[in-house]
């Protein structure tokens, strides 16, 4: 069985080099290890292997783990999963990031809860870009609606777009819904007259159509750490 630091090698290989097909900087596309399910101790092998960027999908989870590994300073902490009202303020305190903003009600709490003496929270509005049965992230036409509430909110900063489409069994059909999430991209940011320089995009069995379609951020799980457990753990 190869451990973490091999795997995390080989996923970071296949992206420079799926990069470098699609005449793309290698530099503007960041792995999240996506750790869910997976023991601190997973987490503190791929730090330990030089990763810093981790997201996480379930609140209680995440946080036992933020603290256990609260010695490595420079982790960036992602949040993945679907944020529901009474967990915002947690969130809000301990994480660098929130993906999966999906309304007005959930935005505000973030931004009323972010602790004065942090940074700014980085947040993507998730889009529900293909119709995916799960029905997570707003449907492409509320979109710049919920952009242009978060804009007017000092505590958030928005960053772009996160989507996790249904999966799909070719590259050029997974290559069409990712295509569809920059397209809306680029609307949105010529609609508010400024940048979004996000897209959170692609996972193990679709990350090179993500590439290809010009993600700056892929949340890989099983490719760096291997098949879950299957207890679930919220
Ligand atoms: C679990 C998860 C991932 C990672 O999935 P893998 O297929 O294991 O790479 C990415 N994004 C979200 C939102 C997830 O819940």
């Amino acid at each position: 069985m190869i451990g973490i630091t091999e795997k995390l090698a080989q996923t970071q290989r296949f992206v420079d080099e799926t990069a470098a097909h699609f005449d793309r900087n290698p530099a503007d596309i960041r792995v999240l290890a996506v750790g869910k399910r997976h023991g601190v101790d997973r987490l503190h092998e791929a730090y330990a292997a030089g990763q810093r960027d981790f997201a996480e999908n379930f609140v209680t989870e995440a946080i036992e783990k933020i603290n256990a590994l609260r010695d490595c300073e420079d982790i960036c902490w992602h949040f993945i999963g679907r944020l529901q009202s009474n967990k915002t303020r947690i969130v809000a305190e301990h994480f660098d990031w929130v993906h999966t903003i999906d309304r007005n009600r959930i935005a505000q709490r973030l931004n009323d809860q972010r602790p004065h003496h942090a940074a700014p929270l980085n947040v993507c509005v998730q889009v529900n870009i293909d119709g995916a049965a799960s029905k997570a992230g707003v449907a492409p036409d509320a979109a710049l609606s919920l952009c242009q509430f978060i804009d007017d909110l000092p505590r958030l900063r928005l960053r772009g777009l996160m989507c996790m489409p249904d999966a799909k069994p070719t590259e050029s059909e997974q290559r069409a819904v990712f295509r569809a999430t920059a397209e809306l991209r680029d609307h949105l940011a010529l609609q508010r007259r400024a940048t979004l320089d996000t897209l959170s995009m692609g996972m193990s069995a679709d990350m090179a159509a993500a590439v290809a379609e010009g993600a700056t951020m892929l949340r890989i799980g099983t490719a760096i750490f291997g098949v879950r457990p299957t207890e679930s753990t919220t």
